[in-house]
């Protein structure tokens, strides 16, 4: 059997008295590619944010490639991890979010290369070959020289996920990624979201709205409801088969 790349144990999480995640577990497999869905509020972004240390959890253990996230030993103890723990830890992920988050000053090819050359350290020209092949990938082979703001919404995601796979994580997190998108936009990041899923290793958590697209990309979609994981299965079992209440009123909501 396969080790995890991600464990959550009994992670719960708090904003001042909002106990917003109530004991959260789940083993995510390399390779694996989950959905995750549920009401707006019910913790979904806060799970993803915490994996990528945006977060930290009020309580429990989050283990990523065999290395606890927040805490690192230390002359045979343990205690909380350092930033240096923390950016070694991170390498092992992406992220892209719902609102692209670019470096509005940088082209999109810089906006590729500057993260390999000073997280990877990797050389410049390398870093640029790198890039120029990830963002023909994602279609935008012509728009190197072209700054973010002269970008389609579309575009500017398709430039966010370029530039997190450069930096080859073991897990891609997709935290919402089409909902700032007008309509006609939506297909071709979705088109992006499901080559990758078809052609790379990486195991993919995806935050969505996208019912149909979960159906058809995810191995695993878990519903989040009220903080916990509610319904866990596969797209089928959870999204066609599930008679929980809960569930059938949410995704009435989408249908
Ligand atoms: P979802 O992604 O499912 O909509 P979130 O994880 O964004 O849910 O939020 C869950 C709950 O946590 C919400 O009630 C939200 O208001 C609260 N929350 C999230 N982040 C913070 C924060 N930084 N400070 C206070 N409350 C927060």
């Amino acid at each position: 059997m396969m080790e995890p790349i991600v464990q959550y144990k009994d992670v719960h999480k708090s904003f001042g008295d909002t106990h917003v995640l109530k004991g959260i577990n789940l083993d995510i497999y390399p390779t694996e590619k989950i959905a995750i869905i549920g009401p707006s509020g019910s913790g979904k972004t806060t799970i993803i944010r915490l994996l990528m240390t945006l977060e930290e959890p009020t309580e429990g253990d989050i283990i990523v490639a065999g290395e606890n996230l927040w805490k690192m030993e230390s002359g045979g103890k343990m205690k909380t991890a350092n930033e240096k723990h923390l950016r070694e830890v991170r390498k092992n992920i992406g992220m892209v979010f719902q609102h692209f988050n670019l470096f509005p000053h940088k082209t999109i090819l810089d906006n590729c290369v500057t993260p390999l050359v000073q997280v990877k350290k990797m050389k410049k020209s390398e870093a640029v070959e790198l890039s120029k092949q990830m963002l023909d990938r994602v279609g935008l082979g012509e728009k190197y020289e072209a700054y973010p703001a002269n970008l389609s919404g579309g575009q500017k995601q398709r430039v966010a996920m370029a530039r997190a796979l450069v930096m080859k994580p073991k897990i891609m997190l997709f935290d919402e990624v089409t909902s700032a998108l007008d309509p006609e936009l939506v297909g071709e990041v979705l088109e992006v979201i499901r080559d990758l899923a078809e052609q790379d290793e990486m195991a993919m958590v995806l935050v969505t709205h996208e019912m149909d697209f979960a159906l058809e990309i995810a191995d695993r979609v878990l519903f989040l409801d009220d903080g916990v994981i509610a319904e866990s299965g596969t797209a089928d079992e959870v999204i066609n088969k599930s008679d929980n209440p809960r569930l059938q009123d949410f995704l009435r909501r989408f249908r």
